[in-house]
């Protein structure tokens, strides 16, 4: 059991707080930290058809004394498992041939475990997969094949097609858009793809959300024990086989025990190029806040962000882009590219939503 800094305070008197400290150090330590579930925004919405949301989960499960990981799977689980989230899991929205491929990896801050899987297909739950991954081998990423085949040998259940019916006709109206049969030459044709899947957000048949969205979700319990998962189906109509940054270690998540964890949701290609959740434990590393660890990485991709293609004509980057970031006190922050965010938290004042800080307004 942790004492809080809180009880300590009000139980003693306070001139008794200073010796009971030197006394027992990691009394003190600990009761600076203020445990804490954070993840990105669909981490305080999507319920499965229950009560609770992943956030509200992993921190109830995380308080009873379960393990921080575990805890957080189950509350990313949620989501994973959830046909109306169509960024992660079952009914995410499938590659350019139709085919749902999931990118998961997670990261145990003091077992010094870490797991991923990418391009996995037919298995709901992206993150279990990583996690014995890291629980179970010698390495920290397998990808296609091998890696359903892995799960398999583990007893995991493999679908034929995690379409749903939505996800399938949202793929079919994009197909029909595109005409992928009649390949234009390469620039074209991504810029083509993504033109239609914005059209498709315009008129209402895509989430905006959705075209990326993933949910990274990291947590700390009154131990101080951080640990970090993140899971998707990546970008929508994206070429099979194509990896982004959310199973890559460094890039769609990183913790490390001593100092905090940081993971990323949206433009995977523009995380993946700088590896900005190990940038932005250094950050921490280096003494700074959450939010100026986060916003440091922001302003690092703008810096590398020079094709016309991705740039607003203010000469921003166009792309969302997101991280969330915990320090090994419980302090966070979510940060985006430009405006409009939040981010999910749950500590003991309950779940919700909180702005994150934007780079550019
Ligand atoms: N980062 C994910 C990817 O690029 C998608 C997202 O989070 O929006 O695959």
């Amino acid at each position: 059991m942790s004492v809080s800094r809180r009880t300590l305070l009000a139980g003693a008197a306070g001139a008794a707080v200073a010796p009971m400290a030197r006394a027992f150090p990691e009394i003190m330590i600990r009761s600076e930290i203020k445990p804490v579930v954070i993840s990105s925004g669909n981490g305080n919405i999507f319920k499965n058809g229950g009560t609770e949301t992943c956030v509200q989960k992993a921190y109830r499960l995380m308080m009873s004394g379960e393990d921080v990981l575990d805890s957080l799977i189950e509350g990313v689980n949620i989501l994973e498992l959830d046909p109306l989230e169509t960024s992660v899991g079952y009914g995410g929205i499938p590659n350019a041939e139709g085919v749902v491929q999931l990118d998961s990896c997670c990261m145990h801050g003091p077992k010094k475990w870490a797991g991923g899987v990418a391009c996995l297909e037919g298995i709901r739950t992206p993150s279990k997969v990583a996690r014995e991954v890291a629980r179970q081998t010698d390495h920290h990423l397998i990808v296609g094949k091998g890696a359903q085949e892995f799960a398999r040998g583990l007893g995991f259940t493999i679908e034929d097609d995690l379409n749903t019916p939505h996800s399938r006709s949202v793929w079919q109206e994009w197909k029909r858009r595109t005409d992928p049969d009649h390949y234009l030459d390469p620039k074209k044709r991504g810029e083509d793809s993504l033109r239609v899947a914005l059209e498709m957000v315009s008129e209402g048949i895509i989430d905006p959300l959705h075209v990326y969205g993933t949910i990274n979700c990291d947590g700390i319990n009154a131990k101080g024990e951080i640990c970090g998962v993140t899971t998707t189906s990546g970008l929508a109509f994206k070429i099979p086989g194509r990896v982004g940054d959310s199973p890559i270690l460094g890039a769609g998540l990183y913790v490390d025990q001593e100092v905090g964890a940081a993971g990323s949701t949206g433009r995977g290609e523009a995380n993946l190029y700088g590896l900005c959740s190990f940038l932005i434990v250094e950050e921490l590393r280096r003494g700074l806040h959450p939010k100026d660890a986060g916003i440091s990485a922001l302003k690092r991709v703008a810096r590398n962000t020079i094709e016309k293609r991705l740039l607003t004509k203010e000469g921003h980057p166009n792309f969302g882009l997101q991280f969330y970031v915990l320090d090994a006190k419980g302090r966070h922050a979510g940060v985006t590219m430009s405006g409009g965010a939040g981010y999910a938290v749950c500590d003991d004042n309950g779940p919700r939503i909180e702005p994150c800080e934007a780079l550019f307004h």
